[in-house]
């Protein structure tokens, strides 16, 4: 191998990234990349840590039932054992008796090949993936609002060319650091960055206006921003006549959120209402007196901070409420978009692992949709299962009466990134058979009857879709160790032995040929986009659909239609309601989780790269609380929901409001105290915000010192 353009394995910007070397792989810049521009956070750089890595498993491991322990056996040996037990489950207890969960992290292909071995060889409906603990709320939203998602619908450059850009709980400047340029960008062009987050990140220090609200109160803070437009005729009347419906309905809604309100809500100062409202109204580009300039382009960007509540779906609705009141969805430079998190978290959601979606982002109760894929598959629609449970659903339903007795896991390692965490692991216990597909043995891998060593990012060839939506291709460019497969390699296996009626692919060029043809027609369209077209165009936005002439791929969408039947997008009527879980008496203070620069999701891959800080959980909390606790810096603290308790040190911080802690997730422990309240339309788990009880760490008091407990 001499050098490689591919793009980083992390996270949703999907960085572009060379790769030379053989038996060290080294990671140098990709100037070229308009994405990134060379630039790589230091997950990034070294990404090749986990190359030639100890860690690595390399043979399939069978658990001894007489010892409990893991022994080595060959590949035929595990797959044998796999399909003769899912045989026998299945025959017992009917289809559903087995369950398959993907990740957001897996290639396009491996999504696609997945749902496909769920749907067309074990005939199950019980498959979905973590990507709905990710921006599923936001999807729902915008599916609802805009008539499609797509995280972006406009690239990522054009953050730096609106004129105020407002992030709802993101701290991209940690999480995706070669994209907080564009926020510098912009203010360097005299725009304005509107940061809002429980925490002062970060991000919020480049921030020309912080607010800080209460964890869990983004949507009433919504409420007071478009009741203020509203009040002061600032909404764009000829737009929602023009390009829009339903406004009349929220406009009479937000009338009961004036600013004074939604400060005892939000904790958010009316004034600072009113500002945020002022800022989003403002004129630019005057031409002199008589002429008051036109409205300011206004981009509304939430992430994880904001849709992982109960409440995530409405949160997004509201702040698409005051992005189409301004007129701003479909303009250029300016509306609404997601910063989606995983590194496929986009394509992971549109081809076929979710419980409800067949690809091309298909809807699996649509009876078109299921003759279209079922055509291409080869098989009868009426074979197809139809819905299956959600993430976490799914996982309360394992080892129940009626729920799968069996599990297939790629890419994902559950029992850290589940929230309510214990119990998740409770029932990966009852099951009969849980197999994970790894490339280390992480937490979830370590429960497992059976484990398979799979490729990695570098060894293996397949399509991403980043943030924007852009079709990208990683590249192989080292030899896999000897002994593992690839997910794909797995699949076919497994369904060969099981008697599948379908064929299953396992080159990647050849499986994303065959996605092409199932997602035409359908929402996301990749038809007119190939592994060749991607290298010589930097990626393809899609929908690309196949033609006579090649489609252009579609970087800004919504410019003249949206994608309701009548183009026209949907104002809905949003309540604020607050987190399931409010602090009381015996649990005073907010807990609430996020990430790390350093670390990447449950940390299955970046806790193993020795050049990666690993510094452990941590509970940030407020001087405020820490005095009133009587703990320091570094001291250990014990955190306490109702659903448990975890010990870390204290991390003082003025950066975080005194009434709220927060406990980075990539580590166990903080996801055993989560709470597990499901948003109603997305099924996103309430990540965000619980009530917790915070105390100095019994162990290192005085004996006879009681813990001390917060007041409320
Ligand atoms: Fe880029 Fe994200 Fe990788 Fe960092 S983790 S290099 S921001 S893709």
């Amino acid at each position: 191998m001499t050098s490689v353009t591919t793009h980083c394995p992390y996270c949703s910007l999907q960085c572009g990234m060379r790769l030379t070397g053989r038996r060290s792989l080294e990671v140098s810049a990709w100037e070229e990349f308009e994405v990134n521009e060379g630039k790589l956070c230091r997950k990034g750089w070294s990404a090749a840590g986990l190359h030639g890595s100890r860690e690595r498993l390399t043979t399939p491991l069978l658990r001894d039932r007489a010892t409990g322990e893991f022994r080595a056996v060959g590949w035929d040996e595990a797959l044998d054992l796999v399909a003769a037990r899912i045989g026998a489950l299945q025959a017992v207890h009917g289809s559903d008796a087995v369950a398959v969960f993907g990740g957001g992290g897996l290639t396009n292909e491996k999504a696609y090949q997945l749902g496909k071995f769920a749907r067309a060889v074990l005939r199950t409906s019980q498959i979905d993936y973590n990507g709905r603990w990710c921006m599923s709320s936001a999807a729902s939203a915008g599916t609802r609002a805009l008539g499609l998602d797509r995280g972006l619908p406009f690239p990522l450059a054009d953050v730096e060319r609106t004129d105020v850009l407002v992030l709802v709980g993101s701290n991209l400047a940690e999480t995706m650091p070669p994209a907080a340029r564009h926020l510098d960008r912009l203010r360097e062009r005299g725009g304005r960055v509107v940061v809002i987050d429980p925490r002062r990140t970060p991000t919020a220090e480049r921030a020309d206006l912080f607010v800080q609200p209460v964890p869990g109160t983004d949507l009433a803070l919504a409420l007071g921003v478009l009741h203020v437009l509203v009040a002061s005729g600032a909404v764009d009347a000829d737009y929602l006549a023009s390009r829009t419906t339903g406004f009349a309905g929220v406009r009479d809604s937000v009338a009961a959120w004036w600013p004074e309100r939604v400060e005892r809500v939000t904790g958010v100062g009316a004034d600072q209402v009113r500002e945020l409202a002022a800022l989003l109204a403002s004129r630019v580009r005057a031409g002199g007196p008589g002429d008051p300039g036109e409205r300011a382009r206004v981009m509304v960007l939430t992430a994880r901070g904001a849709e992982q509540h109960s409440t995530g779906s409405d949160t997004v609705l509201a702040w698409i409420n005051v992005a189409l009141a301004l007129g701003q969805c479909g303009r250029e430079y300016a509306g609404y978009g997601c910063l989606t998190g995983q590194g496929n978290g986009q394509g992971g959601r549109e081809h076929g692992q979710k419980a409800d979606q067949l690809p091309g982002y298909r809807s699996i109760t649509d009876p078109a949709a299921r003759a279209h894929v079922a055509g291409v598959w080869g098989v009868d629609p009426e074979s197809l299962p139809g819905k299956g449970r959600s993430a976490y659903e799914l996982l309360m339903a394992l080892g129940t009466e009626d729920g799968p007795k069996a599990m297939l896991v790629h890419g994902s390692n559950i029992v850290l990134s589940a929230p309510n965490a214990a119990v998740v692991a409770e029932r990966l216990a009852a099951l009969d058979l849980l197999v994970v597909a790894d490339i280390v043995l992480s937490e979830t891998a370590a429960l497992a009857d059976v484990v398979l060593p799979v490729t990695q990012w570098a060894e293996e060839s397949g399509t991403m879709t980043n943030l924007e939506g852009r079709v990208i291709l990683r590249q192989r460019a080292v030899t896999p160790p000897a002994g593992v497969r690839t997910d794909l390699e797995v699949l076919a296996g497994l369904a060969a032995r099981l008697g599948s009626p379908v064929e299953l692919a396992t080159d990647p060029e050849e499986v994303f040929t065959e996605l092409r043809a199932a997602s035409a027609g359908g929402p996301a369209d990749y038809s007119g986009i190939t592994w060749q077209r991607i290298r010589d165009e930097q990626g393809v936005f899609w929908p690309c659909p196949d033609g006579p002439t090649p489609h252009p791929g579609t970087p800004r969408m919504f410019l003249e239609r949206f994608g309701h039947p009548d183009g026209l997008a949907r104002f809905h009527v949003v309540e604020h309601r607050g987190p399931a879980e409010v602090p009381d008496e015996d649990y005073p203070v907010h807990l609430t989780t996020g990430r790390v620069l350093a670390q990447y999701q449950s940390g299955a891959q970046t806790r193993r790269i020795r050049d990666l800080p690993d510094t452990g959980p941590f509970v940030e909390l407020h001087p405020l609380l820490a005095m009133r606790l009587g703990t320091c810096d570094g001291e250990p603290v014990e955190v306490t929901t109702r659903r448990g308790t975890m010990v870390a040190p204290a991390r003082v911080s003025e950066a975080i409001r005194p009434d709220t802690v927060f406990v980075p997730f990539h580590w166990a422990g903080v996801n055993r105290l989560t709470n597990d309240a499901l948003d109603p339309a997305s099924r996103m788990p309430e990540f965000k915000a619980c009530a917790a009880r915070v105390a100095v760490a019994p162990a290192v008091l005085p004996s006879g010192v009681e813990p001390v407990e917060v007041p409320a």
